[in-house]
């Protein structure tokens, strides 16, 4: 007899779905055998990195037949020194999504539950049933998190709620007084992961800054990444900051040397770059003003986003229009994998590639 590593396999994870990537420049190019693609797909900064990153991580490669720090001590002092906190209240990540599955592992199980939003990040329902704990999934308001709903998900089994703030792939956000109230009222044995993945793009007076919490509520940890607004994504590195217990629990499943060495390098000089970050700010500020006004003048509709990305609403003509602007060489991402398949995310790009980019949607038209 066979063995059917299938069912093998833990229940949970058989009814698992794998996370589908925005589509890589290189397999576009193998596929349509041309070279100049323009990639909105993943939420990268379009300016790449700060130069000083860059120079880091070359220079740490001559180092890499050594380990890492484990311990992340540069980066965590720099941070610590950054946002005015203690090293022992901060945790490195391969990616902030390191973290998340961190947090699955440590606190979560077959008998607990998680809750978080529909058109919420992918990568929740994956860390959440890999560890075969259940998944409670809130409605939304205007394709935002309703904390109000959330609360009433809540049960005794609930262990984590996962936020993002803002949202991915909606570019929602939730303001200071309510994510307060909303902290307020949550039993305060649940952990609260804000995941701030673009909190350096938000420019909105009334968004809150998620440390500022830490002060306040003991059941809260902060996500963040320099893979969007510091264009780092390649390197796989992001930062967790919560109480000094918190922490201790998550680095006790933690993988030992879980950030490279060109990365926690790399992250170090990024954060020192001040220029570089108000840089790709301003960009992206003035890149969604120019998709806001050209999605107007076509009369197509998108979900107001303070991200560095947008949801554009095509409706039925949604998977047409993605497959014909991949044959343009320009990928985007389709909104399937979120049940949102009349909507297609467009990471705002240069001045250059916007421009290219309504360019190509009026060659496709819109009838
Ligand atoms: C991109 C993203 C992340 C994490 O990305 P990493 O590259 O793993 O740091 C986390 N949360 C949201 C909402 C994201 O969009």
């Amino acid at each position: 007899m066979t063995c059917d590593f299938y069912h093998q396999a833990n229940k949970s994870v058989q009814s698992l779905q794998a996370y589908a990537p925005g589509k890589p420049i290189s397999e576009l190019e193998r596929e349509l055998g041309i070279d100049n693609i323009t990639k909105l797909a993943s939420n990268e900064n379009p300016l790449g990195c700060s130069k000083k990153a860059l120079e880091a991580a070359r220079k740490a490669l001559e180092d890499i037949s050594l380990y890492p720090d484990g311990n992340g001590f540069a980066l965590k002092t720099a941070l610590a020194n950054k946002y005015g906190l203690q090293a022992s209240q901060l945790i490195l990540g391969n990616g902030s999504n390191d973290i998340l599955e961190l947090v699955a592992r440590a606190y979560l199980n077959e008998q607990s539950e998680a809750i978080f939003s529909q058109y919420a990040f992918a990568v929740y329902p994956i860390a959440v049933q890999a560890v075969g704990a259940k998944a409670c999934i809130s409605p939304v308001k205007d394709w935002g998190h309703d904390l109000s709903a959330m609360l009433a998900l809540v049960t005794d089994k609930t262990k984590v709620i996962f936020i993002a703030n803002p949202n991915n792939p909606t570019g929602t956000w939730l303001g200071e007084g309510e994510l307060r109230q909303f902290l307020e009222q949550v039993p305060d044995h649940i952990l609260v992961v804000l995941d701030e993945a673009y909190c350096e793009y938000v420019e909105e007076s009334e968004y809150p800054d998620g440390l500022a919490f830490l002060a306040e509520f003991e059941n809260i940890l902060v996500t963040r990444t320099f893979s969007k607004a510091y264009g780092l994504a390649g390197l796989r590195v992001g930062y967790g900051v919560a109480s000094e217990t918190i922490i201790d629990i998550l680095n006790r499943v933690r993988q030992p040397f879980n950030v490279n060495a060109p990365a926690l390098a790399a992250a170090e000089a990024a954060l020192s770059d001040g220029a570089f970050l108000s840089e790709s700010r301003e960009l992206n500020r003035k890149g969604l003003c120019f998709f806001m006004k050209s999605l107007g003048i076509r009369g197509l509709n998108a979900i107001p986003s303070v991200g560095n990305f947008i949801a554009i609403d095509f409706g039925e003509r949604a998977q047409l229009v993605n497959d014909e602007l991949l044959k343009k060489g320009i990928i985007v991402r389709s909104l399937i994998p979120y049940q949102m398949p009349n909507f297609l995310r467009v990471t705002i790009g240069t001045e250059q590639e916007n421009i290219l980019f309504f360019e190509k949607i009026d060659e496709i038209g819109l009838a």
